[in-house]
Parts: C-alpha cells; structure tokens; sequence
C-alpha cells in the first residue's frame, strides 16, 4: 500500500507522491522555534510528529532533505533583548543550542538544515523585491512594505488556499503589522517592518529604509532558497495554519507565479491535564521540567508518540507514567529476546529455520510479521495508535514463545532484526546510561561525595531523593550507576 497523509490543502487524505520524477528525494520544510525561551511540552509534540514523518519517509526508502528553521528576530526576542539587556545574538543563541540539545534529549534526528532568519536577511530582501517588482508589496507611509491581498487575488492568485475566508472579512488597504492576526482581521501584512525606536540596535539596512522583516516572510525566503520554489512537505503546529501559512502560501506563490508546496501536514495542538498550557494555570512544562522530575526523554518521546498526530492531545504526568510502564514492558521483552538470540540453536529448533515456520513467522518480523503490519498501520495516514497496538501484540507472542521455550536463537535474532527496523521510526530504542538526566548524575555524584565524609544521612536523603524520582542505584565494576526503577 502506498503512504496516505491528510493534506491541509485540500482536507482530505491523499497519496503522498514525490515531485522528484524518480521518485527518491523529497525536500521537507518544518517550521522551527522562535528562540526567546526554553521549548515547551507543545512545541517538542511538533517536533517529535515532524520527526516521525521524517523518519518513517526514511524508512520507506525515500530520501529527505529535512529544513528547520530558527526563527531568531520578531516582536518577542525584542522585547526580551530590552529587558535583559543583552545582545541579539547573546540572546538568541542560548535558547538556539538549548532547542537542539531538547531535540537530542527526543532522539529527534538533526534536521539537514536549520537557517537563522538573521543570516538569510539579504535572501528575504530579494525576496520583497521580488513582490514589489511584481506590484504585489507596496511600500506604506509608515516605511514598512506590505503584501497587498487586492493584487495578488487580481493577479489571479487565491487568498485562503489553507482556510475557508468569507470574502467580507477580506479588508483590502487595512493593514496589520503584527506577525500574528486572526482571520477575522484579515488585511495587507507587513513583509519588512520599518524600524522604531523600540527595536533599539535590532534593525538591518535595505532598499526601503531601516528595519527588519516580519515573520512570515522569512520562511518563505529560507524554505525556497534551500528546496527551490516547490517542494514536498511543509509541517508545523495547527496553529500555523492560519495567518502564518496561509501567508507563506501567498508570498511565495505571488513571487514565483507557481505553486509553492504540494502537501501540508499539521499536527494538533497539546492540552495539559485536560488545558490550554499557560504558566498561570500552573499546568505549563518545558521539556527540561519533566527531566527534572525525573522522566527521560525515550518516556516523554513515548508518550508523544502514543496518539494521532491529527488527535488533540491531553499531556498528563499519569501518563508519562503509563509509558515508564510500557517501555518496560519492551525492554524487558527485547533484553530476553537478546538472551534467546545469543543462545547456540538445540538440535529441535534448529531444523526449522525462520523462514521455514509458517506460523511463526507472523508474530516474528517476516513479510507477513510485525514490519509488515507496522508499515500498514503507518501507510494510513501515520496511524501510531494501530501501530503500537501492533508492537504490543507482538510483544505478548514473543513472551509466550520465550516462556514456552519454542523460540530458536535464529528466530530470536530475525525478532530482534525486525524490532531494529521499527525502531528506526520509532526511535525509543532501549535504555542506556546515557538517558539518565544530568541532574540526577549530579546527585548522585552528590551521594558518592556524602559518603566520602561519611556524611550518611545526606547520602540516605539523596538516595531516597532519587528513589522518589524513579531511579535506584546500582553498583557496577565501574562504580554506582542509576538505574530505572
Ligand atoms: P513557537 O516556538 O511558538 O514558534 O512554536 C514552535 C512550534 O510549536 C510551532 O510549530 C507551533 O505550532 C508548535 N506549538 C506551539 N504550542 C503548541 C502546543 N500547545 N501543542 C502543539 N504544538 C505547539
Ligand atoms: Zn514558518
């Protein structure tokens, strides 16, 4: 079967079919962060959706060219740059690396490219003058150019490809200068902002004055630059949607007089504890809270993982619970399967070979096993939820063949040879030291030097700190390690 996405584009689930002739390379546009704080439960939902789409593309064959963004100038960063006093690029570079260190804590593959909207401003300014040269940007009395919706749609072009716009909310000639709007306010949008006083030393040269481009634009610019003018694949939260896309949309295709990107993917938004996040409720987490408490990033990858990425999602700490249960529950499978497979073939199970049992081969990872059935699952629209039902239906053979004894090592190697390939998309692999949270390390680097001084109560606190946190320690030839619980 071939792989079907919903498209936002035309609201129904299509044939995902490369541009490139050959079939093989597809060029892939995520919006990325706009760096002015540490990345939050919601944003790392987008991530880790974008980062299965990638990886299951991969899986299938294809090869992607991945482009993330950073957005490192708008409205917010600038206000935070006044308030702390602190340059751009100081700034923005923190919560830059700290967003790709969160990406790796995901197993979130790099993306290819990941262009600042600050290094591309020569790139966004051709791009403007692309639009006024085609008299669909205009310069205003304030100093700042505009996307006229009015020449656009009179040259043919449709405003509203993403979303159903009520002709009467269009407003030609109102203008909003604000990166984000809602449909209701529809009007001209600002593509470069002149600068004010506010932007203190924010601010670039170009062919209408001082200033800095909007938001939109940019990923425009970067997307083209890199992919060309048409591309596969264009992803981001659902909130995107709408101005932000369908403003894409409009300025790409307004430059280049063809169509921009063939299929676009939005993932659903994410609820804590059944709520919009936001730090006044209490409810809202980065991901480096969570580690925090004592969760790994493999737990909270999981979790992500476990619903449509058309569903809205309730985060709930419960079920970051639930997916220490269920990772377990493979763990311990896999680590018995390497066990099995490591075991010298006895005579009886060695005259039937994988490919010879038919029976088994179905709960084992042959054409009609678990990758094949992974695969269908996925093919459907990213279907995680039949999928994992898979990997658990699986798991549950695979125990019954291991307690039975009926496993060979030849069959258990095939498993595990077909766990590897799944896990290629799913990319929660095993446990390793390296997933403990620093944090942790540091504590119990903090108990080994407790006990140094013999200080036993502080080393009892830390250890039951741990303890509480899901982690016991273990000794090893090599020293305490921690351990999940
Ligand atoms: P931002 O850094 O705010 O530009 O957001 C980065 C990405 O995270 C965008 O693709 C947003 O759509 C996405 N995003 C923001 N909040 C949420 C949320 N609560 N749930 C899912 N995705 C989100
Ligand atoms: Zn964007």
């Amino acid at each position: 079967m071939a792989l079907k996405l919903f498209n936002t584009l035309s609201r129904s689930i299509q044939d995902f079919t490369p541009l490139d002739p050959a079939g093989k390379n597809i060029g892939m546009y995520c919006c990325g962060p706009t760096v002015y704080d540490f990345a939050h439960i919601g944003n790392c939902r987008t991530f880790v959706f974008a980062d299965l789409v990638r990886r299951y593309l991969e899986f299938k064959g294809l090869a992607v060219t991945l482009v993330m963004n950073v957005t490192d100038v708008d409205d917010k960063i600038i206000k935070r740059v006044r308030e702390t006093k602190t340059s751009l690029r100081e700034f923005t570079g923190k919560y830059e690396d700290a967003f790709f260190q969160d990406l790796k804590t995901l197993n979130c593959l790099e993306p290819h490219h990941k262009p600042r909207a600050t290094a591309h401003i020569a790139d966004i300014i051709a791009l403007i003058e692309k639009l006024v040269a085609r008299g669909i940007a205009y310069k205003a009395a304030d100093g700042s150019v505009y996307f006229s919706i009015e020449k656009y749609q009179s040259a043919g072009r449709q405003y509203g490809q993403l979303v159903k716009l009520n002709p009467d909310e269009l407003r030609p000639g109102e203008r909003v200068k604000s990166d984000e709007y809602a449909k209701e306010s529809v009007a001209d949008f600002a593509l470069w902002k002149a600068r004010v006083p506010e932007d203190g030393d924010v601010f670039w040269p170009s062919p209408w004055g001082e200033g800095r481009p909007g938001w939109h634009i940019e990923c425009s610019a970067m997307s083209m630059k890199i992919l060309g003018p048409e591309f596969d694949l264009h992803l981001g939260g659902e909130d995107l949607i709408f101005p932000h896309h369908e403003d894409e949309i409009a300025q790409s295709e307004g430059a280049t007089g063809q169509p921009f990107v063939r299929h676009w993917l939005h993932g659903a938004f994410l609820l804590v504890e059944g709520r919009k996040m936001s730090k006044s409720l209490g409810n809202f987490f980065t991901l480096r809270d969570l580690l925090a408490k004592g969760f790994t990033g493999r737990e909270i990858r999981y979790l992500l993982l476990t619903a449509h990425y058309r569903e809205t999602f309730n985060f709930t700490i419960d079920g970051l619970h639930g997916a220490r249960t269920a990772l377990a529950r493979i763990d311990e499978c896999l680590s018995k399967l390497r066990e099995a497979a490591g075991k010298p073939n006895s005579d009886s199970a060695g005259t039937h070979s994988f490919e010879g049992r038919e029976n088994a081969d179905s709960e084992i990872g042959a054409p009609n096993g678990l990758t094949a059935r992974f695969t269908a699952a996925l093919d459907d629209d990213l279907n995680i939820s039949a999928a994992w039902g898979e990997v658990f239906k699986w798991v549950t053979q695979i125990n019954k063949r291991l307690a039975d004894n009926s496993l060979n090592a030849n069959e258990a190697a095939a498993a595990l040879a077909a766990w590897n390939k799944i896990d290629s998309v799913l990319g929660i692999g095993t446990t390793s030291e390296l997933e403990v949270p620093t944090e942790l390390n540091a504590l119990l680097e903090a108990r080994q030097a407790a006990r140094k001084t013999k200080d036993f109560k502080r080393a009892d606190a830390i250890r039951d700190e741990l303890k509480s946190k899901g982690w016991v320690i273990e000794d090893t030839p090599k020293g305490p390690k921690l351990k999940k619980l």
